[in-house]
């Protein structure tokens, strides 16, 4: 593996694959949110400054049979040119093919060629050999910048490695950092590591819980799967969220945790409605002693304060999920003030990562992203690397 930041691109082309996976409007195809774009345009602007040429290539949306107007990179030409100012962007319709060879070929040093959306062939998901040594001959250095597909291996974000030599295949600069701070968290942590892990299910978050009992020292558990285990361990849940089939992997893992010195926290107390709703009727209740008819929905002010001590006092901290249903405002309090302790932690130096999807938006939603350390992209590839999983796209660029 080479470093991006080492490496000079002049009269190259180099073949980035960036994560151009942005929601946009069903109705109007304008981009409603191109945080993803920016992210990537640091690695973009390096290479055409060292005065080589980009071809850029990503996924965008679900197509399933091919071609489809809604799905296509083409409603992406003119911000990715606002976002590139004096920069010649080019498009080809198909990421594959004699126009997009005839076009890569031609580039001048300085312009940008935008392929068409990669899963408009199936090939790409695939993992297909020959469509991948297809997207090779289009550059002659390739980069991956695209943490957000890096658990996939898929033409683009793996297969294709093998068609470079080690010195010409390479992270941008997003990947880079992004890998180093997941690798900071999982290999490199300070104790005490605190890592809060909240959301709906604890069948999703099972594996991440196993790998991390590894290696924190405390493992913080809330929002719904909360009640999963306070279930498992006797208690009086109501109607809160539960798996009835997961109580015994409950009761396994503080069994584990316990001969592994790993604490585990649970909310001792919960803000409890008796609906699923913003405008509810609102109580307060020991998490294991909720009434019938009742459900948790945040966790409570005792919880808050036990939680928040803890955060406080890491060194490194991992979050993933959110501690209630902060998309009302009645059940925000939970993950507000973790927030608070998280960005209050690393502004005593502690290094905190968020990541997966809901957890970014509620740091985001109450004005911390700049008060913690890093903010993931990647929200399944995040998640699958805490699960202790080898990414294919790291994997085929260290390889
Ligand atoms: P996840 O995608 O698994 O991280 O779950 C995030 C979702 O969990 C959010 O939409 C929250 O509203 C929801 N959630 C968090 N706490 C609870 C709870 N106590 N009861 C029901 N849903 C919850």
């Amino acid at each position: 593996m080479s470093r991006f930041s080492e490496h000079h691109f002049k009269n190259e082309k180099a073949l980035i694959r960036v994560d151009f996976n942005i929601p946009m409007d069903k109705q109007t195809l304008e981009i409603t949110d191109d945080t993803r774009m920016r992210a990537s345009i640091p690695t973009i602007q390096k290479v055409l400054k060292d005065g080589g040429s980009v071809i850029l290539m990503s996924h965008l949306g679900r197509p399933k049979n091919g071609p489809e107007d809604k799905f296509s990179l083409k409603h992406l030409v003119k911000h990715l040119g606002e976002l590139l100012p004096g920069t010649t962007v080019f498009f080809a319709n198909d990421c594959i093919g004699e126009q997009a060879s005839m076009t890569a070929s031609m580039l001048k040093p300085g312009e940008v060629l935008l392929l068409e959306n990669l899963r408009f062939h199936p090939e790409e998901e695939k993992g297909d050999e020959a469509f991948a040594k297809k997207l090779a001959a289009l550059g002659n250095v390739y980069v991956n910048d695209a943490f957000g597909t890096a658990h996939r291996r898929h033409a683009s974000t793996a297969v294709i490695a093998e068609f470079f030599s080690k010195e010409n295949k390479m992270f941008g600069l997003l990947m880079e950092k992004e890998v180093a701070s997941a690798e900071k968290v999982l290999h490199h942590s300070a104790s005490p590591f605190v890592a809060i892990i909240g959301g709906a299910k604890v069948s999703d978050k099972i594996l991440i819980i196993e790998n991390l009992l590894e290696k924190a020292t405390d493992i913080i558990i809330g929002g719904g799967m909360a009640y999963t285990f306070m279930k498992a361990q006797g208690g009086k849940i109501g109607s809160s969220l539960c798996e009835d089939d997961r109580l015994d992997t409950a009761l396994e893992i503080l069994q584990k945790a316990a001969e592994k010195n790993v604490c585990i926290h649970l909310p001792a107390d919960s803000i409890i409605a008796d609906k699923f709703s913003a405008d509810a009727n609102i109580s307060g209740s020991l998490s294991n002693d909720i009434p019938d008819g009742w459900m948790g929905l945040d966790i409570g002010t005792m919880a808050c304060e036990s939680f928040s001590r803890v955060i406080r006092n890491a060194k490194t901290i991992l979050w993933n999920g959110p501690m209630g249903v902060f998309e009302m405002q009645p059940f925000q309090h939970g993950t507000k003030t973790i927030a608070e302790a998280v960005a209050a932690a690393s502004g005593e130096g502690a290094f905190s990562l968020i990541g997966g999807g809901d957890s970014v938006a509620a740091v985001n939603k109450f004005g911390f992203e700049n008060k913690v350390s890093y903010i993931s992209t990647g929200g399944g590839a995040l998640l699958e690397y805490f699960e202790g999983k080898v990414l294919p796209g790291i994997e085929a660029i260290n390889n």
